[in-house]
């Protein structure tokens, strides 16, 4: 006659109880966060003096370096977008302990700047000499403002460029809308128009490289503006939408394929900065590794 009232309670909070375990471990699982990072252009340090808005969110070729060698030699996957999708509609359920394993991030480059060609590429292609492992990165273009073909002074790619990043196997090459407009702020006409014709314009630039259409298939909207309707539509012609929001993305809480959150960087990150965002075990090894790479730079700068 004691015990009934107690025995009542039990199995409730025993599940509460398991609710909080369940908590824990999905809050302290570091496979189910994948960095997306959104860079725009990559400009060599001595070039920018005096800098503007508009330089400050590019990232300096010697840090983006150091980066992207802190990832290779600490193992990370350089996912492509359809890499990402396909994990995200993974039904496997050792998708954790793969991820896990395998390291997952993404680099991403938005606006199609000239210099994601003449300064990122030549990193790539030496890291790749040293390492024998290919860095591949997502870039977000809008076709409507790519170079013309003999085009000297435009500060954008032009479409043979990003023919041979993706011939060469590192780009990935994605859409940005055509003219880089806010899209909540269109007519559903105009909206449509940025939307599939940035998707047409560039299949045809990449058509005989690309015969499964992996080209734009995914979709970064512009200043990362969506909303219910902009959703709608991008939804029609593409797997997935980014953000750009400065937020990681965690794969047990995101709610919609259309809203992958990126983190944002821009120049005044360091390369310290930029990996304890979310390398959590940032160990002694790495920085050491770190501090080595920053003295060989400093050294190269005095001769
Ligand atoms: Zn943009």
């Amino acid at each position: 006659m004691l015990n009934p009232p107690k025995n009542k309670n039990f199995p409730l909070s025993l599940a509460i109880v398991f609710i909080l375990v369940i908590l824990i471990i999905i809050s302290q699982d570091s496979a189910s966060i994948i960095p997306i990072l959104g860079f725009h252009g990559v400009i060599t340090n001595q070039k920018y003096v005096n800098k503007t808005d508009q330089d400050r969110m590019h990232y300096s070729q010697k840090d983006l370096e150091t980066f992207l060698e802190y990832l290779i030699v600490n193992d990370y996957w350089f996912l492509t977008s359809q890499d990402l999708y396909n994990i995200l509609s993974s039904k496997n359920p050792k998708i954790s302990q793969i991820l896990k394993k395998r390291k997952p991030i993404m680099l991403s480059f938005d606006d199609g700047y000239k210099t994601v060609y003449t300064n990122l590429l030549p990193i790539l292609k030496r890291l790749e000499k040293k390492y024998s492992k290919k860095v591949k990165v997502v870039l977000f273009i809008n076709p409507g403002t790519l170079a013309n073909k003999n085009s000297v002074d435009s500060p954008n790619l032009g479409c043979e460029e990003l023919r041979k990043g993706l011939q060469q196997g590192f780009y990935d090459i994605q859409s940005h809308g055509l003219n880089h407009k806010d899209l909540t702020r269109l007519s559903d006409q105009r909206l449509i128009k940025e939307v599939l014709q940035s998707q047409n314009e560039l299949r045809k630039c990449t058509h005989d490289l690309d015969p499964e259409k992996k080209v734009a298939s995914h979709f970064a909207y512009p200043y990362g503006a969506y909303n219910p309707r902009v959703k709608k539509y991008v939804a029609k012609y593409y797997l997935s939408g980014y953000l750009y929001n400065n937020k990681l993305l965690n794969r047990n809480i995101l709610k919609s394929y259309y809203e992958i959150p990126r983190l944002t960087v821009n120049q005044q990150e360091s390369v310290k900065n930029l990996i304890g965002k979310f390398d959590t075990k940032f160990n002694q090894k790495t920085i050491k590794f770190l501090s080595i790479k920053e003295k060989l730079g400093k050294a190269k700068i005095k001769q």
